[in-house]
C-alpha cells in the first residue's frame, strides 16, 4: 500500500492510506542508509496479517526535504512575522528564506499584528523580493481567508517565534486546528521533544499543516551547506532585478566593478535591507573551511 506519513513519534509513524491511518515501523534499512522517513513523505508500507501493524519499505522521491524539523515534501514554509512585539528581525529572516530557496521549498510570508505597526514596509520588502505575502489580524479575523485559501490543498509547514500570535492565527484558519496544535504543544513541552514530534492537521479546506519551532531552530545548521556561489542565487530578487548579471561572472556583489546587484540596490530595485542581510551572510559563510562543514 501507498500512502502519506502524516505524524511521527516515539519510533513510529502513522501513515494515511486513502480513509485509514496505520501505525508503522521503519525498516532497519533506511538506518544503514543513513536516512530516515520524514513527515510528509510518501511511502509504501506492508501491513502484517497478525496485528495490523505495518512497516515502511519504501520511500518515494521527495521534491525536498528538511533535516529539522524532519518534514518532506513541503508545498509551503509559511513565516509568521509579526511587525511589532516582537520586532521582526529581518537577517534571521533572510537567512531562512535563503535556506529554503536552497533547499527548494517555497516560502510565503504571513504578518501578523498590523494592529501594533504598519506592516508597508515590511510588506513591501517580501513582495518586492517576490514571496507571497499575507497580512493577517488576529484581532479581526482579517486576511486569514486569504491564507488558508493559499495553503488549500497543499503541505504547509508554519513557522514562527514565540510571540509572534501563531496559536491565535491557527485558531483564526480553523479554531479545531489551532486547539490541537496548541494542546501538542502543551502536552510535549517546547524545546526538547519538538525534533522528534512532527505531525500534519487538517483544515477544513483541505490544507494540510505542520506545526514547527520557531526559526532558530529550523535548520539553520544547513548554513553550512551554502556555499558563496550559490547564496546569492538564494536571494531571488537579485535574479530578478539584475537579469543581465554583472560585468564579472562570479561577481559576489560586494565590491566589484560593474555589478548589476548593487545598481538594482542604488535605484531601490533591490530592498536595502535584503542586501544588507546578503552582506552579513556573505561574511559569515566565506571564510567557512570545507573540512569545518559536516
Ligand atoms: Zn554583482
Amino acid at each position: 500500500m501507498t500512502g502519506q506519513i502524516i505524524k511521527a513519534t516515539g519510533g513510529f509513524y502513522y501513515v494515511q492510506c486513502a480513509d485509514e491511518i496505520i501505525s508503522c515501523r521503519a525498516r532497519g534499512l533506511f538506518r544503514l542508509k543513513e536516512t530516515s522517513p520524514h513527515v510528509g513523505d510518501i511511502v509504501d508500507i506492508t501491513v502484517a496479517q497478525e496485528d495490523g501493524g505495518g512497516t515502511v519499505s519504501h520511500i518515494h522521491p521527495r521534491k525536498n526535504d528538511l533535516i529539522r524539523p524532519p518534514l518532506a515534501n513541503l508545498d509551503y514554509m509559511a513565516l509568521i512575522i509579526s511587525a511589532a512585539d516582537p520586532a521582526p528581525n529581518f537577517q534571521i529572516i533572510d537567512k531562512l528564506l535563503a535556506i529554503l530557496e536552497y533547499k527548494d521549498i517555497p516560502a510565503l510570508i504571513a504578518l501578523t499584528k498590523p494592529d501594533l505597526a504598519d506592516v508597508s514596509g515590511l510588506s513591501g520588502i517580501y513582495k518586492n523580493a517576490g514571496y507571497p505575502v499575507f497580512v493577517v489580524n488576529n484581532l479581526t479575523g482579517d486576511g486569514s481567508d486569504e491564507l488558508a485559501g493559499e495553503m488549500s490543498g497543499k503541505l504547509s509547514a508554519l513557522c514562527g517565534n514565540s510571540g509572534v500570535g501563531k496559536s491565535s492565527l491557527l485558531n483564526a484558519i480553523d479554531p479545531n486546528l489551532g486547539l490541537a496544535v496548541g494542546d501538542t504543544s502543551r502536552k510535549l513541552g517546547r524545546g526538547r521533544h519538538t525534533t522528534r514530534h512532527v505531525e500534519i492537521f487538517t483544515l477544513r479546506n483541505g490544507a494540510m499543516v505542520a506545526d514547527t519551532p520557531g526559526f532558530s531552530s529550523v535548520d539553520l545548521l544547513m548554513m553550512s551547506e551554502l556555499r558563496v556561489h550559490n547564496l546569492a542565487d538564494s536571494f531571488i530578487e537579485f535574479g530578478l532585478h539584475a537579469p543581465n548579471g554583472c560585468r564579472f561572472q562570479d561577481c559576489r556583489h560586494i565590491a566589484e566593478h560593474g555589478c548589476a546587484v548593487r545598481d538594482a540596490v542604488e535605484k531601490g530595485e533591490i530592498s536595502e535591507s535584503r542586501y544588507k542581510s546578503y552582506r552579513a551572510l556573505h561574511d559569515e559563510i566565506k571564510d567557512i573551511k570545507e573540512w569545518e562543514r559536516k
